[in-house]
């Protein structure tokens, strides 16, 4: 696989098609995913501007920093290049792309140095976020991209595999957290994007940040970890236990699996993402957990390990063929224990396939 098979100028026709539609003169790409979807660079996050200028017509131009300009594979002349030297403005230089005043659509994580810089130097130009738009580009995935996540999928489930055959006992979350990202990249992602691992009362912090507990007996462990092939995450959840669990936890392992395997089930093409989320609560809260499962069930996944459709109360978007999420149920008993189990779910014409199938069942480690 690599990520010169994509279809980079159907990507851009598509984006200029929408922007056509919408009356938007031009989409403006900086830090965040639509520039790598769109041309395949990924910008540096830094002080000096990248941004890529779309506009509703004709060719893109990346305006780079000089010294970063031999990093971008200019794809055969899909976009033009125009590195900026250190005494210029690329601020100005990309204003005076984008032409007079008009409507332009901007990437959510673009830094607000910038674009406050582009409100100054042009007024009357309305700006607007691009999510709309990259979201109609993004949220279902062709087969290529589900390939990706797949495969990524597959990585991380062969990192459980490994995990579960571990000793957990005397090492640190942090120790713990170090080997699984290097057993990422061993089992074919090209980055480890993340790894939590959360032992004991901190299982009950869902994003907690690894640090020097020593993981001991009667510990649960939470380990959630992704890493990227061609751009595209993988994120997975597992708990273990260190030794014989209580009955406590076994209960609670065995609803946050029930409500996970309900979740997945319940998804088909044409259902709305918070039916998803309602249908796991639902098994949750019967079990008298539900103040416990303090977020949403799931987010999409892509070159972000964010991104649209969420699988939260009040989001009415219709699954489609090609959207990829997470299912993750888990139920947090501060100071005491965490259980969360997470798969990667993409939406097909027959419903949910799992791109994680490492074992769900409750694994007892040393
Ligand atoms: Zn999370
Ligand atoms: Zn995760
Ligand atoms: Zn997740």
């Amino acid at each position: 696989m690599s990520r010169t098979e994509f279809d980079y100028s159907g990507r851009i026709a598509r984006a200029q098609a929408a922007l056509a539609d919408r009356g938007v003169a031009a989409l403006l790409a900086s830090v965040g995913s639509d520039l790598p979807y769109l041309t395949g660079y990924e910008s540096m996050v830094s002080e000096r501007l990248t941004m890529a200028v779309i506009p509703q017509e004709g060719k893109p131009t990346l305006v780079v920093p000089e010294l970063e300009a031999p990093r971008v594979d200019p794809r055969d002349g899909l976009f033009e290049i125009r590195p900026w030297g250190e005494t210029e403005d690329p601020v100005a230089i990309v204003a005076s792309l984008c032409g007079g005043p008009a409507r332009l659509a901007i990437g959510d994580q673009t830094w607000s140095v910038f674009l406050l810089g582009l409100q100054q130097m042009m007024p009357g130009t309305v700006f607007q976020s691009a999510r709309g738009i990259s979201e109609l580009l993004r949220l279902r995935k062709t087969a290529a991209e589900v390939d990706r996540l797949r495969a990524a999928g597959a990585a991380a489930d062969r990192v459980v595999g490994r995990l579960a055959d571990m000793r957990f006992t005397g090492r640190t979350e942090r120790s713990l957290a170090e080997e699984i990202g290097h057993m990422t990249i061993e089992e074919g992602c090209d980055a480890a994007e993340f790894a939590i691992v959360a032992a004991g009362p901190n299982a009950a912090s869902p994003h907690h940040h690894p640090g020097d507990r020593v993981i001991a007996e009667g510990d649960s462990v939470v380990v959630d970890f992704g890493g990227t092939v061609d751009g595209y995450c993988s994120d997975t959840t597992r708990t273990f236990h260190v030794g014989p669990p209580s009955a406590e936890f076994v209960e609670v392992y065995e609803v946050v699996k029930t409500a996970q395997q309900a979740g997945v089930d319940a998804v088909e093409p044409g259902a709305a993402a918070q039916d998803i989320d309602a249908v796991a609560r639902r098994v949750i809260d019967e079990a008298g957990y539900g103040k416990w499962f303090i977020h949403r069930l799931g987010h999409g996944i892509g070159l972000d390990v964010h991104e649209d459709p969420y699988l939260v109360d009040g989001n009415e978007q219709v699954l489609e063929p090609g959207m990829t999420f997470s299912v993750e149920p888990g139920i947090y008993l501060p100071g005491k224990l965490g259980v969360r189990i997470e798969d990667i779910v993409h939406c097909t014409p027959d419903g949910g396939e799992r791109l994680n199938n490492s074992s769900r069942e409750l694994r007892i480690v040393g």
